[in-house]
């Protein structure tokens, strides 16, 4: 067992966007009367929002990915294994490592992509969903001389709202660009009825515009049930012939926290949603491992902006905590996201996602200023934080 010390410990679990944000910001409020842990697997930090462009080789991954020694420098003692359990009774995790024991815990362990949750997906579609898949969808790109493609969400919830809209989009830009697009279509497949649902009708009609405007086919409200080569099919019997398919693939729980007491009934972590405080007073959960629903019935999406947002809001109440100052700074649900459309453009949809009784979320028009503003946050985000 780590053995602990007169300061306070407080674990992270997690070291992806909401384990960064908040581990800084515990090293930073804590200063010398804490001791920050944070426990992650992977020895390398890849910058997911840009995955996309990895997928049409307007980044290379080395320009996305990152170590974690500028944490280490920040005083955060990182600990690159394994979590294999967390027992909130007794305030320890367990780690391929050996058990760590905290005061305070915040757990930040993500959704993880689960392909072989759809037959057929693995071997006959691609995703950009990880860095090794975008770059195997980047290297099929490549090769790929026109044709059908086609874009389809496997099941809810996935990662980013928006992010199988902007593939459709960059794909449908990248064709153009190599002068394929004159021999392809790209079409949209989901389980959805609009794009982007949990922003309201208003901005899903305007993402579907968007796609038509691209010569995109969008077809909501259908269930993918298996990829067979070349076809994909849905629930009803429907097919829809390809010659390049791109699936973002279903998703779970981490697994350690799904098996834990955390979990709620979907493996999901229940949480309070101005908190984040799980229903142990000492442990705190962010980022795409919760479960929050909205007041429209949707859940908050999973995606960076609120892992971040939520990282600092936690970091700050634990840190006055231990300076035995019981207020609460909120969450309040705000969130914003740009929408890459393609040729150097993209949009940006932004607002508050806790808003009664709906979320009140609106869009800029897609255009070269949104494009460059998310360049600029993936250079803000990469420098900054890690
Ligand atoms: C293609 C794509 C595009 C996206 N675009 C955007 C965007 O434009 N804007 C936006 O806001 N969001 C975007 N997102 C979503 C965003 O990346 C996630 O919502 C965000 O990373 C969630 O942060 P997190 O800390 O909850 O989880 P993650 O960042 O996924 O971090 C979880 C970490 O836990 C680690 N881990 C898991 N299990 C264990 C274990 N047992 N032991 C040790 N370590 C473990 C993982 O290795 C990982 O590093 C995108 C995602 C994808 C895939």
């Amino acid at each position: 067992m780590t053995a602990k010390d007169s300061r306070t410990t407080v674990v992270v679990l997690g070291g992806g966007i909401g384990g960064q944000v908040a581990a800084t910001e515990l090293a930073r409020g804590l200063g010398r009367t804490g001791r920050v842990i944070l426990v992650e697997r992977a020895a390398e930090f890849v910058f997911a929002p840009s995955l996309p462009w990895v997928m049409t080789g307007d980044r290379r991954p080395g320009a996305i990915t990152r170590g974690y020694a500028k944490l280490a420098r920040r005083g955060i003692e990182v600990r690159h294994c394994e979590v294999t359990g967390i027992d909130p009774e007794n305030s320890r995790v367990e780690t391929s490592e050996g058990p760590i024991a905290f005061d305070y815990l915040v757990v930040s362990l993500g959704a993880v992509p689960a392909p072989e949750g759809m037959p057929g997906m693995e071997e006959h579609a691609h995703h950009p969903y990880d860095l090794e898949h975008a770059e195997r969808l980047r290297d099929a790109l490549a090769g790929f001389g026109g044709g059908r493609v086609a874009v389809a969400i496997a099941s809810l919830p996935y990662r980013c709202p928006a992010a199988p809209y902007e593939t459709a989009l960059l794909i449908d830009g990248y064709l153009r660009r190599r002068g394929l697009r004159d021999r392809s279509s790209v079409t949209m497949f989901t389980p959805e009825p609009l794009p982007m649902p949990v922003t309201g009708p208003y901005i899903g009609h305007r993402v579907a515009a968007e796609l038509a405007r691209h010569d995109i086919p969008f077809h909501p409200k259908v269930q993918l049930e298996r990829v067979e080569e070349g076809r994909l099919v849905f629930g009803g019997g429907t097919v829809a012939e390809f010659d390049l398919a791109i699936v973002i693939p279903p998703h779970r729980p981490a697994a350690v926290v799904a098996a834990s007491p955390l979990a709620g009934p979907n493996g999901w972590v229940p949480v309070d949603r101005a908190t984040l405080r799980t229903r142990h007073a000492n442990v705190y959960a962010i980022g795409d491992i919760t479960a929050i629903p909205l007041e429209n019935g949707m859940p908050l999406p999973k995606a960076g902006v609120f892992a971040h947002g939520e990282a600092v809001v936690v970091a700050a109440n634990i840190a006055r905590r231990v300076r035995g100052d019981l207020r609460e700074r909120p969450f309040e649900g705000h969130g914003m996201c740009f929408l890459e459309t393609g040729g150097g453009r993209a949009g940006l949809a932004r607002g508050d996602f806790y808003a009664s009784p709906v979320p009140k979320v609106s869009m800029y028009r897609p255009g070269r200023s949104w494009h460059l503003g998310k360049v600029a946050f993936e250079k803000y985000w990469l420098n900054r934080w890690i």
